[in-house]
């Protein structure tokens, strides 16, 4: 017999993925599902981003890079931080990694082992926990509440961190919930954090560019008081409809840099080539597909969340980000797994029970609402039937 690590017996999954596996199989029986489950626009890659992939492997970009990333991209990543937190950054702090899930890995394996806390939200995205558990660490949640817009709440933040707290992760506009932190708690959330230069902080921004009715999004990298303790998580693949390229960044504090680096070097080396070219088209080339993306999921936001008002016994608060809505179910007698799992199954529409994003996910479910629009409301159409049916 084999013995693998203990941390095995604890790591989890993305439950998205599974129910992706089993909407394609019953796809390929030949029924009609509607993916409201993945969490990935539903959009191609913009053509210019494509192209300079193309030109960068007809140029011959086909070897490795510096594991930190090729020097051009860094450059404009650090460019784009600036630009868009008001503080000046510097391309050396610069890691360009496989994708934004890469950089949670990255900062959990760097802070997690036991007797250590790390903080992070409850509902959340399901890979916090699942990697905080493998290291030994204690996972700890941080509520987040529909009572408070599935904003973070600073002052709940602040009461959970302990001496034994090393790393505290944040992320706002929020999967599963599509809830933003409002400026002021982030203002509040970056003074408490301050207070404690020896807790690093993980903010995963994937979904900066996605805020809609006029909501900003502040980062926490426009504090610079911060920036010592900061590790930014951000990419490609939403904001660009590059999940399949495998192409993030981060931005690290000086000292932990090497640290990343020599994590990059052991297990991956540096992001294939070409598609760090792209990532430079992307970043420095029209941003038009971008808003229009970024419309179209508002138009549906506004859809989904009128239609799911509608079904008898749910709730939906209005996502301010992301492209996810979290209607609560709780007054239609279902759990929310059961829920998914028969809708699914009788009614061909996929969406993710709330208990696979953490504890205070139950009663609520996960709609994507990047896919067209006429089949989300024929979805909503589907859901309706369904809870009349089993009323
Ligand atoms: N962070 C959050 C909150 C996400 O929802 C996701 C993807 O679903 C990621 C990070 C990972 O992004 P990537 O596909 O670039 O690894």
């Amino acid at each position: 017999m084999l013995h693998t690590v203990a941390g095995f017996d604890r790591i989890g999954e993305e439950n998205a993925f599974a129910v992706l596996a089993r909407a394609n199989a019953l796809a390929a029986e030949g029924r009609d599902i509607i993916n409201l489950g993945i969490g990935q626009p539903d959009f191609p890659t913009p053509p210019h981003i494509v192209e300079a992939a193309v030109k960068a492997l007809r140029d011959g970009h086909h070897g490795y890079t510096a594991a930190t990333g090729i020097p051009e991209l860094r450059e404009v990543v650090a460019n784009d931080i600036a630009m868009r937190t008001g503080v000046a950054t510097d391309a050396d702090h610069i890691m360009i990694v496989p994708g934004g899930k890469v950089t949670m890995y990255m900062a959990i394996m760097m802070f997690g082992e036991p007797g250590v806390e790390i903080l992070y939200p409850d509902p959340g995205f399901p890979i916090y926990r699942s990697m905080i558990e493998f290291t030994g660490a204690t996972p700890v949640p941080l509520p987040i509440r529909e009572e408070n817009g599935f904003a973070f709440a600073p002052e709940e933040v602040e009461a959970l961190i302990s001496d034994r707290t090393r790393l505290v992760i944040v992320n706002s506009p929020a999967n599963p919930t599509g809830g933003v932190t409002p400026p002021e708690d982030v203002a509040k959330l970056a003074k408490i954090l301050a207070a404690r230069p020896d807790v690093a902080v993980m903010s995963d921004e994937i979904y900066g560019r996605m805020t809609y009715d006029g909501l900003p999004h502040v980062s926490l990298g426009a504090f610079p008081e911060l920036r010592d303790q900061l590790i930014l998580l951000d990419g490609f693949s939403k904001t660009y409809a590059m999940t399949g390229w495998r192409l993030g960044w981060s931005l690290w504090p000086k000292s932990l840099y090497d640290n990343a680096r020599k994590l990059a070097v052991n297990a991956w080396s540096c992001v294939n080539a070409p598609a760090q070219y792209a990532g430079i088209a992307a970043l420095t080339g029209p941003q038009d597909a971008v808003s229009e993306m970024v419309a179209a999921f508002d138009d549906r936001r506004r859809a989904v969340v009128d239609a799911l008002n509608a079904l008898p016994g749910v709730s939906c608060a209005t996502p301010k980000g992301a492209f996810y809505a979290f209607p609560n179910i709780k007054a239609t007698g279902w759990q929310a797994k059961p829920f998914a799992d028969a809708l699914l199954r009788e009614a061909g529409v996929a969406l993710i029970g709330g208990p696979d994003f953490g504890i205070l996910g139950e009663g609520y479910v996960r709609v994507s609402y990047a896919a067209a629009k006429d089949r989300i409301l024929e979805a909503m159409q589907r859901i309706d039937g369904f809870l009349r049916n089993r009323a």
